[in-house]
């Protein structure tokens, strides 16, 4: 069938609208109408082709919310008129090792929601800025938030993850003393997400309007980062820091805040390289430098329903199809408090190409 979409046919174009063939749902597949799409800054590095190896056309988007249409004869979990989401990842091999342990987003045969390989027209997976995605029900997730939240939940199925799943890995809880440096979509939900596991939340920002905002947020407190006072004031004081910049940036002035055996996990993919850090900030304090990768489906799952749990949602600002241009240069400029959300049900609208 073909639907709608919003999609870029090279790295130095617009996106404009066009039309792309989403396959029959097989037996395993769940077929579902996209009522709403996070813009993450993922897909802007992607359209851009900041990172190598961009197909074109890149249709980007894997913040994906909607409802179940149908579903193929073999698939249990789901029916249709079920809201669901699906994240980053659309498949992957089923039986490896980090597969079997639900951690698909390391497998060696993860399929990216956009970009990846696939039988599918036109070789490459394309993403959510469309009317509707055909995924293998492994990788559909269920959505227990009330329906009126349903554009606030898409951020969760990227933005959402990445955050909950390295605060959880290096168990942040009751009592420590937490660092989010960055407080754009991952930022914003990894202050959230802090808070409500029980950490003490210091937000690191360099955009001093942002102040106020990270306190409202659930941060405790807020350090302009590009005070050098301010920083040095939280010297060898955090357990652990969740680094979300999407820029190179000098890491050594946040290694220097985290105490003794504290970490810091990177999760920010900047096109270039950050400068090396200084060994001895690591080896003084026996610190640790880490990275995350979104996180795999059954923690997704997790972190939608603890979000549901504890009312946990993006702060959002909705956007018709045809103003993601404009959008994508305001979240360049970290100017978006603190997600662009499209609706999906413009698309309707637009010429098609
Ligand atoms: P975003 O909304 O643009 O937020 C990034 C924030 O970083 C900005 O709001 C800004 O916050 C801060 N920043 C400081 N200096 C910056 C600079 N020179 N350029 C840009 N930002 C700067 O982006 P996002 O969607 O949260 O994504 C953040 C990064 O994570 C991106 O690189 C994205 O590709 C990556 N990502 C990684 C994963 C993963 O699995 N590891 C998953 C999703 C996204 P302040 O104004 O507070 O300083
Ligand atoms: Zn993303
Ligand atoms: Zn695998």
């Amino acid at each position: 069938m073909t639907v709608k979409a919003y999609g870029a046919y090279a790295s130095d174009r617009p996106l404009q609208p066009l039309e792309i063939a989403r396959r029959a749902p097989g037996a395993h597949d769940v077929q579902i109408g996209i009522a709403y799409c996070g813009v993450c800054h993922s897909d802007l590095h992607q359209v851009r082709s900041e990172w190598a190896g961009t197909l074109y056309p890149c249709v980007p988007g894997h913040e994906i919310v909607g409802r179940v249409v149908a579903v193929g004869a073999q698939v249990s979990a789901f029916q249709a008129g079920d809201l669901v989401g699906v994240g980053c990842i659309v498949d992957s091999c089923r039986h490896c090792q980090d597969c079997d342990e639900g951690l698909e987003n390391y497998c060696g045969h993860m399929v990216g929601t956009y970009n990846g390989p696939t039988e599918d027209a036109p070789g490459h997976t394309l993403g959510g800025y469309s009317q509707q995605i055909v995924v293998h029900e492994r990788y559909v997730l269920r959505v227990r938030h009330p329906q009126g939240q349903l554009a606030a939940v898409a951020p969760l199925l990227c933005a959402g993850i990445t955050t909950y799943s390295p605060l959880r890995h290096w168990k942040v809880g009751l009592g420590h003393r937490v660092g989010v440096v960055g407080i754009g979509g991952l930022g914003h939900l990894g202050i959230k997400l802090a808070h409500a596991m029980g950490a003490h939340v210091v937000a690191f920002t360099t955009s001093e309007s942002k102040r106020a905002a990270a306190l409202s947020l659930g941060a405790h407190e807020v350090v302009v980062s590009r005070h050098p006072q301010e920083m040095a004031a939280h010297a060898n004081s955090l357990d652990f820091i969740l680094n979300t910049v999407a820029a190179p940036h000098d890491l050594d002035a946040f290694l220097r805040l985290l105490r003794r055996d504290g970490a810091m996990t990177l999760v920010g993919a900047p096109a270039s390289p950050h400068p090396s850090p200084n060994v001895f900030n690591l080896i003084m304090k026996r610190r640790t430098l880490a990275g995350s990768l979104i996180g795999g489906i059954p923690e997704t799952q997790e972190m939608l329903d603890f979000c549901a749990e504890h009312g946990i949602v993006a702060d959002i600002e909705l956007i018709r199809a045809d103003e993601i241009n404009t959008a994508y240069e305001r979240m360049l400029k970290g100017d978006v408090q603190y997600r662009f959300v499209i609706d999906i049900a413009t698309l309707a609208e637009s010429a098609g190409a």
